[in-house]
């Protein structure tokens, strides 16, 4: 790729040729949602809301969990947020849910499974999150973890919908998600990529595990074949697709996933300024090239070279 020397972040994603991409924080409590604007980032493409509730023994109500979420929502009045409705499970646990220890807690009844069963814990917070929008002037957009299918999809944005709040998407983290991204995006106005959990299930790699970390790169053909897939997708349906893991705070692969069809990306905030200055040094072409480079090589290792020499 041919850089323009020198770019920086100056707040405002975009290829050096103009083409936006949102640059957003991860953001699990208050505090870190005050350093998170401080490092300028646009906004924030996903609020962990269980982090605020990992050692609470009761179910928070919904006043104390409005207080909470307006806490995070402040300091980016006017940008876009988007807050992610609890994503608990066993290998998370939220002592007010009393979840059952299960074999497989990566694959048992978390994210959005949690609110099928218990409708009520998530209706409620619904509402905090509504009257924490009312009282502040944050952009924000709610989504689930977790989907597996276009029907959990539904089951959601109607949800949301009917709690009064206006823009809803899901995470695409599951494999089965990724491969019906179009039935998917029907449902819902945007998505949003965890390569974290997409990497884990794709190579079933248990992602707390150290000894198969290996497993879970990024830049495997695999999951940036899935990414593609999504990407082509949201372009056909004309709706965004993020990406807020980790993957997005990688400089270069960065430059894949807005080259394979990413709208904005979201990272924990010390990445931010690199990444946005990596956008800003290449254009969309050069995105793009360096995406066809990644998406034809064989090996992880051969995709970072293809990438960086594309
Ligand atoms: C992910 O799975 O990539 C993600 C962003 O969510 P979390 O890391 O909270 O599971
Ligand atoms: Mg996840």
């Amino acid at each position: 790729a041919t850089e323009a020397a020198g770019a920086e972040w100056n707040g405002v994603g975009a290829t050096s040729d103009g083409r936006r991409v949102k640059v957003l924080a991860n953001v699990g409590a208050p505090a870190d949602a005050r350093a998170a604007a401080e490092t300028g980032a646009e906004g924030v493409g996903l609020f962990r809301t269980e982090f605020c509730y990992l050692d609470v023994d009761s179910e928070p109500t919904v006043d104390e969990q409005r207080a909470a979420y307006a806490a995070v929502l402040e300091p980016f009045a006017g940008k876009p947020v988007i807050v992610r409705t609890l994503d608990a499970g066993a290998d998370k646990p939220l002592v007010f849910l009393s979840q059952e220890a299960e074999p497989n807690p990566a694959l048992g009844v978390r994210g959005i499974r949690v609110s099928i069963e218990r409708t009520g814990v998530l209706d409620r917070q619904l509402e905090a999150i509504a009257g924490a929008v009312a009282q502040t002037q944050a952009d924000v957009s709610v989504m689930a973890p977790m989907i597996a299918t276009a029907e959990e999809a539904a089951w959601f944005a109607e949800r949301v919908r009917a709690a009064g709040l206006s823009r809803v998407g899901v995470m695409i983290e599951v494999p089965s998600a990724a491969l019906t991204a179009r039935e998917v995006l029907d449902a819902v106005d945007f998505v949003s990529l965890g390569t974290n959990d997409l990497a884990q299930y794709t190579f079933a790699a248990d992602r707390q595990l150290g000894a198969v970390a290996a497993l879970n790169d990024p830049w495997q053909p695999a999951l940036l074949r899935l990414i593609a897939m999504v990407g082509e997708a949201a372009k056909e349906k004309g709706k965004p697709a993020g990406v807020c893991g980790e993957a997005a705070a990688d400089p270069l692969l960065a430059r894949v996933l807005v080259g394979l069809g990413s709208s904005s990306l979201s990272m924990n905030a010390g990445s931010v300024r690199a990444v946005g200055a990596s956008i800003a040094s290449v254009t969309f072409d050069d995105c793009e090239r360096a995406a066809r480079a990644a998406l034809a090589a064989p090996t992880s290792v051969a995709a970072r070279v293809a990438a960086k020499e594309a």
